[in-house]
């Protein structure tokens, strides 16, 4: 069966649908987890920057073929203001929300010498802040109802660094050390926290900084791909976004209850390498 053939039950005994959010699923990973969420029964917002016109048609277009409840909520992961209305959104049109993922997050390669400051404001702030302002929202209500799943996305360079990548190394470490503190918080009232750590998966974000990476190393771009990305990685094949998405979605189960506090590789043998 292909990948994004498989969905999960993620409906309550009582048919009652859990609330969830994904941080930057207008794209790439994020929408792969939110359009599987929704499909395995969860309702969902949908969250980050795009077309408007586009972005409606992904909504209206999950919304139809899952038979969930799929909002869209624009905030900017790097403003807490906007990233606490997002949660209170959710939990004011769901009544509920049970199921976090932490998941918005942009990249920017360059020698620490030339790193942009502001790059590396920005880096904190969308891939590590955004997901303490996030969870501080969602903790008292998964707290009381005894119930919650957090899912951070974190990375391969959240268990290892590649050079120019500071502050996006940093970011994504510092995303293992929260989920963990988060896990021993919430374990005695049914909230788990892991983190998923991708290996070279090929979307947007990856796209974008194939020519970045050419220029710091002095390579052709197919060089990138063949000798830095997958180079990485043994099996020579990019994670695909299918998979990323059925292991977060796995991480939601009931059947997830006893996983928290871990972080999961999904990289191909990178790390193990
Ligand atoms: P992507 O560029 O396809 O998607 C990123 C999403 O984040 C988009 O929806 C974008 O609009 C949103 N976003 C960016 N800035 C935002 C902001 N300020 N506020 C709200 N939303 C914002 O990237 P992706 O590859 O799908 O990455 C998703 C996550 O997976 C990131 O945290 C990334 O670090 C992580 N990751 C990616 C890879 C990979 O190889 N692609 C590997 C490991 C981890």
């Amino acid at each position: 069966m292909p990948a994004n053939d498989v969905t999960f039950n993620l409906m309550q005994a009582n048919g009652a649908r859990r609330g969830a959010i994904v941080t930057g699923s207008t794209s790439g990973i994020g929408l792969a987890i939110a359009s599987l969420l929704a499909k395995s029964g969860a309702n969902v917002v949908l969250n980050g920057f795009g077309d408007a016109a586009q972005i409606e048609d992904i909504r209206a277009g999950l919304q139809r073929d899952s038979g969930a409840r799929v909002l869209y909520h624009g905030a900017d992961m790097s403003k807490p203001d906007q990233v606490r209305d997002l949660a209170a959104t959710a939990m004011r049109e769901f009544g509920t929300l049970d199921i976090l993922v932490n998941n918005a997050g942009i990249q920017n390669v360059s020698p620490i010498e030339d790193f942009p400051d502001e790059k590396w404001d920005a880096i904190i702030a969308i891939s590590l802040s955004s997901a303490f302002h996030l969870t501080k929202a969602a903790f008292p209500g998964m707290k009381a109802r005894k119930w919650g799943r957090i899912v951070n996305i974190a990375s391969a360079h959240g268990l290892v660094a590649s050079p120019f990548k500071s502050a996006y190394v940093a970011a994504k470490h510092g995303t293992l050390g929260f989920s963990k503190t988060i896990a021993l918080e919430g374990a005695e009232f049914g909230i788990t926290s892991n983190s998923i750590c991708p290996g070279y998966v090929r979307t947007p974000l990856v796209e974008k900084q194939i020519p970045d990476t050419a220029k710091a190393r002095g390579m052709t771009e197919e060089q990138v791909i063949r000798d830095v990305l997958l180079h990485a990685q043994p099996t020579k094949k990019f994670v695909t976004v299918e998979e990323v998405a059925a292991l977060a979605t796995y991480l939601c189960t009931d059947m997830a209850a006893s996983i928290t506090g871990t972080a999961l590789s999904i990289d191909g043998g990178w790390t193990a390498a």
